[in-house]
């Protein structure tokens, strides 16, 4: 992955964690310190392999376990790694090792970036989540004060190496809620590939492991397309915003209770059926984005919704720029465009939509 004013770095796309040795020496990290950073469930799965890995080409490695959860997604978690990094004297020659999901992955990355003014931090994303959407693209960060992600930098790794066989062991909603950001890859750029999800529906529900391998490659593609165009988030980059808006306030309306996937999934059905009222999308496609989600254990409407608070809180997101939210609508399954004109009258018809008791 190139960005401008950054160095390349590579993706490995793996079945197993066989050659993360030999990655780690390709990008001249023999014989230093290593910190892994991993969570608390995490750790119990996969951090004995991987540090008998990084104990074979490190000076020395130290582990950092954070518990797991998007609580703990804050500084003090942070303050803890630091202190571990000062006592074990990590200079800017040494290396962190982010191993687990969405938050390991965002945390590391904040302390990598930050810690002596930034030393260089490797991503071993182990959900869909991360492997398909997060762990590319250089955003890091950590929330403040029930605020998310309020605090972080764009910092990229220098190496992501996925191992798709960690996805085995990840729970059905887990799974199901990652899946929400690949099919939205496939809506928002690449029909083909949306195609193909659907086609493969089956496998990927067993979660046979060649299939996932193609599935998150594909889905990292469209995202690498997208940021290296625009990785401070200027303009195309919002196009993976599609189904956030409405999402992220549903998100808060039900108090974090469910997945960020399951939210977007109802935002997805909701920025479609406002696409059709606008006459951007048919009437036949955009059953299709919706019916289309159901197979994937993704929800489509919820029990009841109080609409106007939903609306009031798509204006308190913090990537409502002033007044204008930008929309993320689309003309066809594979094509989304950014829209500054939808109104409150067209949220209230989209949220009636998905409103199982209207
Ligand atoms: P997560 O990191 O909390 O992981 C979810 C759960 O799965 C955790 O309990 C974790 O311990 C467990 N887990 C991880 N890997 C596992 C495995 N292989 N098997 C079994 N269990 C496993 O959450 P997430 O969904 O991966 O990520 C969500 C976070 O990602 C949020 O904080 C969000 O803000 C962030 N995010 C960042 C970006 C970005 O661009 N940086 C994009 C989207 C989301
Ligand atoms: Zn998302």
């Amino acid at each position: 992955v190139c960005y401008q004013e950054k160095p390349c770095y590579d993706i490995v796309y793996s079945k197993d964690f066989a050659e993360l040795g030999e990655e780690i020496k390709k990008i001249g990290f023999e014989n230093r310190k290593i910190c892994l950073i991993t969570d608390s469930n995490v750790d119990g799965l996969y951090s004995d392999e991987v540090c008998d890995i990084l104990n074979k080409v490190a000076k020395a490695v130290i582990k950092c376990v954070i518990p797991a959860g998007e609580k703990n997604k804050n500084l003090d978690e942070i303050n803890k790694i630091y202190e571990q990094l000062i006592l074990n004297r990590f200079d800017r020659h040494d290396l962190i090792v982010a191993l687990g999901g969405g938050v390991v992955g965002d945390m590391s990355g904040f302390t990598a970036a930050t810690y002596l003014r930034g030393i260089a931090f490797i991503q071993i994303p182990t959900t869909l989540l991360a492997q398909s959407d997060s762990s590319i693209g250089g955003k890091t960060g950590v929330d403040y004060k029930g605020y998310k992600n309020m605090v972080g930098a764009f910092y990229m790794p220098r190496l992501v190496y996925m191992n798709i066989s960690t996805l085995k062991t990840l729970d059905g909603r887990q799974f199901a809620s990652g899946f929400a950001e690949v099919m939205k890859h496939g809506i928002i750029k690449d029909s083909e590939f949306y195609t193909w999800l659907i086609d493969n529906m089956y496998e990927i529900d067993e979660r046979d492991v060649d299939t996932l391998l193609e599935m998150v490659y594909r889905s990292c593609l469209v995202k690498k397309a997208v940021v290296e165009k625009d990785p401070t988030e200027k303009g195309e980059r919002a196009l993976l915003n599609f189904g956030h808006t409405l999402g992220h306030a549903i998100e808060k309306y039900k108090n974090f209770e469910l997945m960020h996937g399951e939210c977007i999934s109802l935002g997805f059905v909701a920025a479609a059926f406002i696409s059709w009222k606008k006459g951007l999308l048919s009437m036949e496609e955009y059953y299709e984005v919706r019916d289309m989600l159901v197979p994937f254990n993704l929800p489509i409407s919820l029990d009841s919704i109080d609409a106007e608070e939903v609306i009031r809180l798509t204006k308190s997101d913090k990537k409502a720029d002033a007044d204008k939210i930008k929309f993320i609508l689309i003309k066809k399954i594979g094509r989304a465009v950014i829209d500054t004109t939808v109104t409150d009258d067209e949220m209230r018809a989209a949220l009636e939509e998905i409103d199982w008791s209207k």
